[in-house]
């Protein structure tokens, strides 16, 4: 990366040689001028070449300004290699937690609430949250994954009790709606989409849509209305949320068989813009897009959520907002920058050996029971011998782009939202990091990109994720965005981009009705209870909670 300070020394220099040089070369060349006039040119030389070479610096340390956040993903790879310290120290908890994420803060909020002091959260990253982490600069604070919760259905009662402990939920209505804190709700204008070289309103392409196309795009939406009513045989609906709601229908295993891509296709919708959007939706929710994400999954992202309220809860550090709130529940018993690097199940207790990145040292931590709130991939690590096929999981590559522009560039339509998307682009658009802030002016601009890399051979993307440079990333955001914004590298002041190697499970053609991830739901051992959205096969704030609240059910119940 080029600073502006090394800029301003070069330029100097610059200065210094190209005067001498003047005045060398008018000597050699015998040029007769006047030295008055002779030295006002050369000054008017000199600035015009210092002015030019300045500009070109400037755009040169803009180009490069880029930086990864967090901390390097060295931590966990150490699971791999297994080079930490012996055991130096033990201590004993009666349930212990691993992984700070939505579903390991969840258990120990649920825990907490069941009046259960004597459990210990360990995460390995320097902050809890996991996928719905959040950042923060001088101008406002950001989310590094998870953005949005959607309105929950009035149905799910655990999550909105949660959303009323905290004021989130002000109160429920005659109807027993709850009633949403307003600053929660994401405030107008929500979102808007650049398509045909304009912002429309909303995310479902309008703007130059044929009438033909405009008919399809409505007639996908009242397919979605019915679905969203529909229930199976067994009288639950056939898209719900959680996961574990839903029917078993054969209509859920006849769906999950076929991609998105080729139901689309069976249903006629061929419309361009109407794949682009559906294409869009599915990146946002699974990582994958058409070709890839199950049919069953791609129709519960339109079917599952039974509200009229079309909104979302939003905040300037996205869902880092949600846990942060879940963390609170920790007082004291949570630790970060421990890594667990092997659980052995006994007959009366668990034994889990821990890295403690900070002090350098191995603990190992006898528990009464131990709730894995961690991804298969990384359960295979911490039980080598269990029968757990994390090949079968397909996780999909992230990554997350906060930069802060001087000022945002302007464009034909809607002015900026907080949701703004790209019609065609690769990445999934951008949010306004400061759409939900009460401050009137903000002194820069800050807003979040999105880019799900879908693929069939994730490792490959997730290994390119990796070994690019920042300028390489930075270049790949700028030219994303330059397709509604083409003169944004003028803006740019900093980028901080956050890779998330393993982003989340996709719920891929077969996935979840296949024996994968039925295997992995079964419980391997009675004293090991596993709560991760992995094992719902979505990776939703809602599914993380429920899997967090069912786990702390299961500590309960073997209380
Ligand atoms: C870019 C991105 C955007 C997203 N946007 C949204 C959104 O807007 N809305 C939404 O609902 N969902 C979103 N999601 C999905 C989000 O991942 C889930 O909502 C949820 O946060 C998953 O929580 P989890 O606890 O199941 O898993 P994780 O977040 O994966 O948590 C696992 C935790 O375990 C820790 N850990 C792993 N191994 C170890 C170990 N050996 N020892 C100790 N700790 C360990 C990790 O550090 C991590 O904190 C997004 C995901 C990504 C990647």
């Amino acid at each position: 990366m080029i600073s502006l300070r090394t800029c301003r020394k070069t330029m100097w220099r610059s200065i210094v040689w190209t005067t001498k040089s003047w005045y060398a070369i008018s000597m050699k060349n015998g040029v007769n001028i006047d030295p008055g006039r002779r030295r006002f040119l050369k000054q008017l030389g000199v600035l015009t070449l210092a002015a030019t070479f300045w500009t070109a610096c400037k755009q040169t340390a803009r180009r490069w300004v880029a930086r990864f956040s967090g901390a390097p993903a060295t931590l966990g790879h150490r699971l791999w290699v297994r080079d930490f310290p012996a055991v130096t120290r033990e201590e004993q908890v009666r349930f212990l937690i691993i992984g700070g994420g939505i579903s390991g803060l969840t258990t120990a909020m649920a825990l907490d609430k069941k009046g259960i002091q004597d459990f210990l959260l360990l995460d390995m990253d320097e902050q809890p949250g996991g996928n719905s982490r959040s950042g923060s600069n001088e101008h406002t604070a950001f989310p590094l994954g998870a953005h949005y919760l959607p309105i929950p259905n009035r149905e799910d009662e655990a999550l909105i009790q949660f959303l009323r402990y905290h004021g989130i939920v002000e109160k429920l209505d005659e109807q027993g709606n709850p009633v949403y804190q307003e600053r929660a709700l994401c405030a107008a204008p929500q979102a808007r989409l650049y398509i045909r070289g304009k912002w429309q309103e909303g995310l479902i392409p309008q703007y130059g849509v044929t009438a033909e196309n405009h008919a399809q795009i409505q007639s996908f939406f009242q397919k979605m209305e019915d679905f969203k009513a529909r229930r199976g045989a067994d009288g639950k609906y056939l898209f719900d949320i959680p996961l574990r709601k839903c029917s078993d229908d054969a209509s859920f295993q006849e769906l999950d068989q076929l991609s998105m891509a080729e139901w689309m296709q069976q249903q006629g919708f061929s419309a361009p813009e109407l794949l682009e959007h559906v294409r869009y939706c599915c990146l946002d929710d699974y990582g994958v897009g058409l070709e890839q994400v199950s049919a069953w999954a791609g129709i519960h992202y339109f079917a599952a959520r039974k509200s009229h309220q079309d909104n979302v809860l939003t905040w300037p550090e996205g869902n880092g907002y949600l846990a942060n709130l879940l963390a609170g529940h920790l007082k004291g018993r949570g630790r970060t920058q421990h890594l667990a690097y092997e659980v052995t199940p006994g007959a009366s207790e668990v034994e889990v050996k821990v890295f403690d990145e900070a002090k350098n040292e191995s603990v190992l931590i006898r528990a009464e029971k131990v709730v894995l709130a961690t991804p298969q991939y990384v359960n295979k690590y911490l039980l080598p011998k269990a029968n757990i096929q994390p090949e079968a999981f397909h996780y999909a590559p992230w990554l997350v782009a906060t930069l802060v522009l001087r000022e945002m560039p302007a464009g034909s339509g809607l002015p900026l939202c907080w949701d703004n998307v790209i019609h065609g682009a690769k990445g999934l658009g951008y949010i306004n990091a400061q759409h939900q802030s009460y401050a009137l002016q903000h002194a820069k601009q800050v807003i979040t990109y999105y880019c799900a890399f879908d693929g069939p051979d994730a490792l490959t993307l997730r290994r390119e994720l990796y070994t690019r440079d920042e300028a390489y990333w930075q270049e790949f955001v700028l030219f994303d965005l330059r397709q509604a914004h083409p003169n944004i590298n003028n803006w740019l002041e900093s980028m901080t981009i956050q890779r998330w190697g393993h982003g989340m499970i996709s719920p891929v053609k077969g996935f979840l009705s296949g024996s994968a991830l039925r295997t992995a739901r079964e419980s391997m051992h009675p004293r090991i209870i596993l709560a991760h959205t992995d094992l719902a096969g979505m990776s939703l704030f809602e599914e993380a909670f429920h899997q967090g609240i069912s786990a702390a059910d299961k500590c309960h119940d073997l209380h």
